[in-house]
């Protein structure tokens, strides 16, 4: 096998899984199991299925047709607001997708209307994070013209936190949601079935039991895929980090100085490097870079490895404190989190492997 390489682990995925599903089913919450962090790999798709999510979401339309194409056949959500440009694809693709814009939400009525569709939308809601999402003071509005389209199912309202603006999910803000809901309910004579409420940044709220009742989805991907938070910067307890490994090999191992020599000008990238005086020291060149990945996301499994720096092909470890013995041409192993996740996948550098059961 030819190195850089990527293990996954489905069946860890499938535990991560099944492990999130239970905790929300337990509350009342169904999960959408979102791939879009390993560009809707169906191996993925289908372990987090096995783990027991009650559908597939995905940002992007052309990881939604993979996941269709290897035989999956529940719903589709699309998490990405449309682009104009997609919507007829959109609505052959996806079953479900959220929404944030009234002119849109036209087209896709009437292009669903003309395929003798009816597909379901979800509303988002700006509740402070800034990205996608109506303001509230919009929302009846909206909701007054949608409900009169024919190509439309008005599913429900949903809100996306700590993505863009790094703005937490907490109770009061949950508990606004459940309070509209119930407004529009009311306002409107009409049962809103899905108050989606989150991804895996709420997952927090379910353990500290501060979820106000009536947010009944959630829709999680990193959680799910690397056992992580990254809104909290914590490990989800009960959740497996080892899922995604990647493995590149050593291709330089020598004893240099720690401090480089000659006069400093700026890096590959820019940047004008800084290096501490630990005298000689043990380094390791691996045959990876930041062409493959995002260096910065990266955990050596095994103790007393560092990583000094990286450049396009190129990364520097110091393995002075390894309690292995390392040698020449031997693989090492890294943990990823989200960021070097998508970059390790998007990589068409790096050759994916799934590990069997
Ligand atoms: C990416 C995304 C999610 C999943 O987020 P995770 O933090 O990976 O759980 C949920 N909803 C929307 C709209 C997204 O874009």
């Amino acid at each position: 096998m030819r190195y850089p390489y990527m293990f996954i682990n489905l069946k860890r995925i499938e535990k991560n899984a099944r492990y999130i599903t239970n905790l929300c089913n337990k509350n009342g919450i169904e999960v959408v199991g979102v791939t879009k962090g390993c560009c809707g790999m169906p191996e993925v798709a289908n372990a987090m299925l096995k783990g027991g999510v009650k559908f597939i979401g995905d940002s992007r339309l052309d990881n939604l047709k993979k996941i269709r194409r290897s035989g999956y056949n529940k719903e589709l959500m699309l998490l990405r607001i449309p682009m104009e440009s997609e919507l007829e694809e959109m609505v052959d693709l996806a079953d479900i997708s959220l929404n944030s814009e009234i002119s849109i939400i036209k087209k896709i009525s009437d292009i669903a209307k003309d395929k003798g569709k009816i597909h379901e939308i979800i509303l988002m809601i700006d509740l402070g994070e800034l990205r996608e999402g109506i303001l509230i003071k919009e929302v009846k509005d909206y909701i007054k013209q949608i409900l009169e389209l024919g190509g439309i199912k008005f599913l429900g309202i949903g809100t996306n936190f700590a993505c863009f603006s790094g703005i937490l999910p907490t109770y009061k803000n949950m508990k606004e949601l459940v309070d509209l809901k119930n407004e529009l309910e009311d306002f409107f004579n009409i049962k809103i079935s899905v108050v989606s409420g989150g991804n895996t940044s709420a997952l927090k709220l379910i353990e500290d039991n501060k979820l106000p009742a009536g947010i009944n989805q959630f829709r999680v991907g990193e959680a799910i895929l690397i056992g992580r938070d990254v809104s909290r910067n914590r490990i989800v307890p009960g959740t497996y980090q080892d899922t995604f490994i990647l493995v590149a090999q050593i291709v330089e191992l020598k004893e240099k100085p720690s401090v480089p020599t000659g006069e400093l000008g700026r890096d590959a990238f820019g940047t004008i490097p800084k290096f501490i005086d630990k005298g000689i020291i043990e380094r390791a060149i691996l045959a990876l870079g930041k062409q493959d990945v995002d260096i910065k996301g990266l955990t050596p499994l095994a103790d007393g490895i560092k990583i000094i720096g990286a450049s396009s092909d190129h990364l520097v470890l110091g393995i002075t404190k390894s309690s292995q013995e390392i040698k020449l041409n031997q693989e090492i192993r890294f943990k990823l989190n989200y960021s070097a996740l998508l970059s390790t996948c998007t990589s068409p550098y790096i050759t994916k492997i799934f590990l069997p059961d």
